[in-house]
């Protein structure tokens, strides 16, 4: 088995993980650095953020306002503390990208040009047109290939965290392309695993957002944090559920149901004059309340309403949402220059993670976790868009850093120990390959396994439905013993890290329903229908949910309040 070593292992080539990796060499030159994907990294799912990324910029902006909004966003179950350093460091990160190549669109004048986003008092995301991710993306990857240290292995899939004395050593990685396993030792590692979208039906997440590095955590002992917290993002394409931009918002689009009425001015959903500025939790229950109220309009893929961005005009459309344009006029057959936009609600993003602290340090030792996989909370109940490619590079760069000091003072562990645990998984994995006797399907578990998520954790939640969520999962966990696998060939066994990736997801969604099932409150996207209202009292606290084999354990951990006290959220 071939066994490669370095001082610190980034798992990920996405937002956070390549500023982490770049942020470790920032730190001592002279460390190295593995870059682990599973992907080339410029196909991370960051590369398909459109919108743009959130930090000060304007005059009329402030940090205290660019806190409080995320606070409140967040339903005050955010860190304060996490929070005040990520506005902080916020400006500093997006110009930083901006000398590494990241084009930045310009007002007039030639300051960087900022739009209105959800939930935000001012205008403050930064874009770049409307291919955010691709820019940003582009100039982390061309940046980090100036560092020799940095060494890359693209196309491994990390399957296990490899352990000595209850610290993280390293890595066990599937080389995709030849199916051999190796040994990727490091006296430190870095998740930038990303999110885990996949485990519902409809979502605008990539097929690669598995929630790999939450289970790679929680199996080694690491909790999952506020898991019950699952983004709903207002504007998807019905049928594929892509994303359209909620950049069309804040550029002024309007939404509209079946009657032709701008229902969030017109009916109130306490969002006040924010309207379609309104943050993302709120307006999805708005646009199901309206489909419920028999104002939703009929489509192939069931009800949907509309976002019109037809008053805009073709000018603005095409230099700031040019690829809105594209996707509208390819996916949907509609032209938004002169027809409305068919959108209903789409599950976009994890608020909960790897539960770590403001360095990104978990509680294993050696282990840190970054970006979407991550639960630094900043993000609470509810995360404004725009805020997560700019927690990327502010926690990416943190983690890397903080990396680095750990690896500095431990050990690289026995050699012959970290082998055996290779072998085991070489094996583990092995038996995979071709098991050709089992009556499930990898599809089939799939299926079932999203349809409960989508059944017991959507938009609105009550108790009966989260249950069911929840056996449904205990039972399709017992039925993946029993998957069928086909392919025998080692190249490329796409059939193998399909299976590998939905036991990875059954983990995660079993994380997120028994998460959701003990929570009595409704708080930012967890809307219960039995329990309507935010309780403080009882519920102002984070959830932690343990792996154990006999079943997920639930914990609670305090929040970080700050100088906002907690109040009702109204816009
Ligand atoms: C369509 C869309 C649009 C969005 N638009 C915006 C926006 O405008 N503004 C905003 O702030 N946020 C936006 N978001 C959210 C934001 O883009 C993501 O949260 C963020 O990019 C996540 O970055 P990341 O680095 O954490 O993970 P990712 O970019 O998902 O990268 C994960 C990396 O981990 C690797 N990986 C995963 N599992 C393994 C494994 N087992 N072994 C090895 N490698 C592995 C992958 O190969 C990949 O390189 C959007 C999200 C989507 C889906």
């Amino acid at each position: 088995m071939e066994v490669i070593e370095h001082d610190v292992v980034v798992v990920g080539g996405g937002a956070a993980g390549i500023r982490a990796a770049i942020a470790a060499i920032e730190e001592d030159p002279n460390v190295s650095v593995a870059m682990v994907s599973k992907v080339y990294p410029m196909r991370s799912h960051t590369v398909s953020a459109e919108g743009g990324a959130a930090a000060v910029a304007r005059e009329d902006d402030t940090l205290e306002m660019h806190g409080y909004d995320t606070v409140k966003g967040s339903d005050f179950l955010g860190d304060q503390h996490v929070i005040e350093y990520f506005v902080e460091e916020a400006p500093k990160e997006l110009t930083l990208l901006e000398h590494w190549g990241c084009p930045w669109s310009r007002n007039e004048d030639g300051t960087v040009a900022t739009r209105a986003f959800g939930g935000m008092t001012t205008k403050r995301t930064w874009f770049a047109a409307d291919k955010v991710g691709f820019h940003m993306l582009h100039a982390l990857f061309q940046h980090s290939m100036q560092f020799d240290r940095i060494v890359r292995y693209d196309e491994q899939f990390v399957t296990r965290l490899l352990m000595e004395d209850g610290a993280v050593k390293g890595v066990v990685a599937l080389d995709m392309r030849q199916g051999e396993v190796r040994l990727i030792r490091g006296r430190a590692v870095v998740l930038a695993t990303g999110g885990a979208g996949k485990c519902f039906p409809f979502t605008t997440n990539g097929n690669i957002k598995t929630g790999d590095g939450m289970a790679l955590a929680y199996r080694a002992g690491v909790p999952l944090k506020d898991m019950e917290f699952v983004q709903y993002h207002p504007t998807g394409l019905p049928g594929t559920g892509i994303l359209i931009t909620e950049a069309t918002r804040g550029e002024g689009g309007h939404l509209k149901n079946s009657e032709g009425t701008r229902f969030l001015v017109e009916y109130d959903y306490g969002l006040g004059t924010k309207a379609e500025l309104g943050p993302r939790d709120m307006i999805s229950r708005a646009i199901i309340q309206e489909i419920q109220a028999g104002r939703g309009i009929e489509g192939p893929y069931g009800q949907y309403v509309h976002l019109d961005l037809t008053h805009l005009g073709e000018a603005k459309l095409k230099e700031r949402l040019p690829f809105v344009l594209e996707l509208a006029r390819t996916y949907v057959g509609v032209d938004p220059v002169t027809q409305p936009i068919p959108i209903r609600p789409v599950v976009h993003y994890m608020m909960g993670g790897v539960d770590t602290n403001i360095d990104g340090a978990t509680d294993l030792p050696g282990l840190y976790a970054a970006g979407e996989v991550a639960c630094v909370s900043m993000n609470g109940a509810n995360r404004l868009g725009s805020n997560s490619l700019t927690e990327c590079l502010v926690f990416g760069a943190r983690s890397g850093r903080c990396a680095v000091a750990f690896a500095r003072g431990a050990s690289a562990g026995d050699e012959a120990s970290l082998r055996a645990q290779g072998e085991e998984e070489a094996h583990r994995i092995e038996t995979l390959r071709g098991k050709n006797k089992g009556g499930e399907t990898i599809a089939g578990v799939r299926r079932e396994m999203q349809q409960a998520m989508e059944d017991g954790c959507g938009v609105y939640r009550e108790q009966g439905s989260m249950d069911a969520a929840v056996s449904a999962l205990a039972q399709l966990k017992g039925r993946y013993a029993d998957l069928v696998l086909r392919d025998t060939s080692k190249v490329f066994n796409t059939e193998i890290i399909a299976a590998l990736e939905l036991g990875n997801m059954l983990d995660v969604a079993e994380a997120v329903a028994v998460s959701a099932a003990q929570r009595q409150e409704s708080r930012g996207a967890h809307t219960r229908r039995d329990f309507t209202t935010r309780d403080d009292q009882n519920w102002l606290h984070h959830t932690l949910c343990h792996f154990d084999p006999a079943g997920p354990r639930i914990d609670r951990k305090p929040v970080t309040l700050g100088h906002w006290e907690p109040e009702e959220r109204k816009y």
